[in-house]
């Protein structure tokens, strides 16, 4: 997994997430998902791996920090602020052919005994990072690692395979005595239950729902939201990416306060070609 430029992982036994998708069809009956309709399909699947690939048997999870120089610039007064998963490479091409590379040292070339996930299929990933001894789920409701805090992108491999080994579960809460990111967050988004009401959520509001001049001007974030990520402890402290693809292809500092008015579709092109931004540009 390192050679594969993976910086925490684990493996998991192919099982029903039986408690974790009794919490989550509780935030839906609570309305917590706000029109995201995708998260009511395919609950089932969601919480068991069996069903997405019939005979799973394992799961390894995969994480890979993408903290850069710009990540803990959450209040810094340039033209545009952009998550900064979204300043390089689309991490979901990056993911898979890292993950093209584990399946290929393990010797895996049946196509019908693998499958790959990195966002595009429905997989509970925070409970199986958290299953895979990666880290908790802080109270921002994003997994935290004791070493690279929250600044990272997970994806899946799926097996038919079974390991001699899995993973031990983390245990251990490193919120304890903090709730910065809930006094930071701007809306008041974090529920004290570690769920967020994505009808107030910005990061949900600008890239599920396209940039709007209300958050921008409101807020700042042009897309995504950092805030309740660049508060946090574990990752004023935790090291840069390492891994190239995650290397920014464009820094949001440089755009002025005319940015947004000058972005033309060709501009956007050139500015954010390979990143999520421009996946998600194309859509609006
Ligand atoms: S991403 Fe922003 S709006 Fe959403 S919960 Fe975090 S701080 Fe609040
Ligand atoms: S800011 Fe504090 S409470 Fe929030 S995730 Fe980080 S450690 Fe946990």
């Amino acid at each position: 997994m390192a050679a594969a430029g993976f910086d925490a992982w684990g493996v998991v036994e192919a099982t029903e997430l039986s408690d974790a998708k009794a919490r989550f069809e509780m935030w839906l009956g609570e309305g917590g998902d706000y029109g995201l309709d995708y998260l009511r399909r395919n609950v089932d699947k969601r919480f068991d791996a069996r069903l997405l690939l019939p005979g799973a048997r394992s799961i390894i999870v995969g994480a890979v920090c993408y903290k850069n120089e710009q990540s803990l610039s959450s209040d810094a007064p340039y033209g545009g602020r952009i998550a900064s998963y979204a300043h390089s490479e689309d991490y979901h091409t990056s993911l898979k052919e890292m993950f093209r590379q584990v399946a290929e040292r393990l010797g895996i070339t049946d196509r019908k005994s693998m499958k790959i996930c990195v966002d595009s299929v429905p997989l509970a990933e925070k409970s199986l990072a958290v299953r895979a001894g990666i880290g908790w789920i802080g109270r921002n409701s994003l997994v935290v690692n004791p070493r690279f805090g929250s600044f990272m992108v997970f994806g899946e491999l799926i097996l038919t395979e079974e390991c001699d080994h899995y993973s031990t579960p983390y245990e251990s809460d490193g919120c304890v005595g903090c709730g910065r990111c809930l006094l930071r967050c701007p809306t008041g988004a974090i529920s004290p239950n570690r769920t967020i009401r994505t009808a107030l959520c910005i990061s949900n509001r600008t890239i599920e729902q396209g940039p709007s001049s209300e958050e921008f001007d409101t807020h700042g974030w042009y897309f995504g939201c950092e805030e309740c990520q660049s508060c946090c402890p574990h990752n004023a402290t935790s090291p840069l990416h390492t891994n190239p693809r995650f290397r920014p292809l464009y820094s949001p500092t440089l755009f002025d306060s005319n940015f947004r008015a000058n972005l033309t579709p060709e501009r956007a092109e050139s500015l954010f070609g390979t990143t999520p931004l421009m996946r998600k540009f194309k859509k609006w």
